[in-house]
């Protein structure tokens, strides 16, 4: 199954594709993730890039379609299917995206738009923390951890990311409604496009998307 989750900052992708990964066997690839790997790293890329993503900025497309082709190859022959986060995020990274599935020999199921009101997003990224050791998501009120702090799944020490202050979050939602909301019409177009309410809580969000894929497994059978 290769799915497309499409949302504004804060819609939920990044903790529905966290629940589900394992129960579905897919790859979980959040360009965030790989570009923030990159910037703790301290790699040549990394140094780079670091200057988009702390003012709110989109990292250039070459960059992330490089690091999305590089794992679509290496995996492309484990059938396991994919969970896209966060890419594409502008209409030349959809197009790209489409060449090198097709590359591959693979292509696209559907694209899952998490359709969030901007008065949830926002508490949601403010009060965001994310475990430094393993990458898990909470939220301070709405996913506590069970130690204040501190990560339930492996004991690491929870953060909050650099770009999830009130002033970045602004940016972010401003380049999000320009750059992109519009590639929702290119799954559309293709037929692609799926849209559920992603105003509720993770489990409401989690059973929507299980829903879907068991009409789309019907579908087929
Ligand atoms: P969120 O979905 O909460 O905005 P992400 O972790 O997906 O957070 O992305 C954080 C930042 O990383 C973005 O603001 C942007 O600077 C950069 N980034 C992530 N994915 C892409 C992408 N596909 N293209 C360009 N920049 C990206
Ligand atoms: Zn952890």
């Amino acid at each position: 199954m290769i799915i497309v989750l499409l949302g504004a900052p804060g819609a939920g992708k990044g903790t529905l594709a966290g629940a589900l990964k394992d129960q579905l066997g897919v790859h979980h690839i959040s360009t965030g993730d790989l570009i923030r790997l990159e910037i703790k790293g301290g790699t040549a890329i990394g140094l780079e890039i670091k200057r988009y993503v702390e003012s709110g900025g989109l990292v250039p497309d070459e960059v992330v379609t490089r690091m999305i082709e590089g794992k679509v190859v290496t995996t492309a022959n484990d059938g396991k299917g994919y969970m896209f986060d966060g890419f594409p995020r502008t209409s030349a990274q959809a197009l790209d995206l489409d060449k090198i599935l097709t590359k591959n020999k693979l292509a696209i199921d559907f694209a899952l738009y998490m359709e969030a009101s901007l008065d949830v997003v926002l508490p949601r990224l403010t009060g965001r923390r994310v475990c430094k050791k393993c990458g898990a998501l909470y939220h301070l009120t709405n996913m506590p951890s069970k130690k204040a702090g501190i990560c339930d799944a492996c004991g690491g020490d929870l953060y909050q990311r650099a770009d999830d202050n009130e002033e970045t979050i602004k940016k972010r939602m401003t380049v999000y409604n320009e750059s992109t909301k519009p590639i929702i019409d290119h799954y559309k177009a293709q037929g692609k496009l799926k849209t559920i309410n992603a105003d509720g809580g993770a489990d409401k969000v989690k059973s929507e998307l299980l829903k879907i894929l068991s009409e789309v497994h019907e579908k087929r059978s």
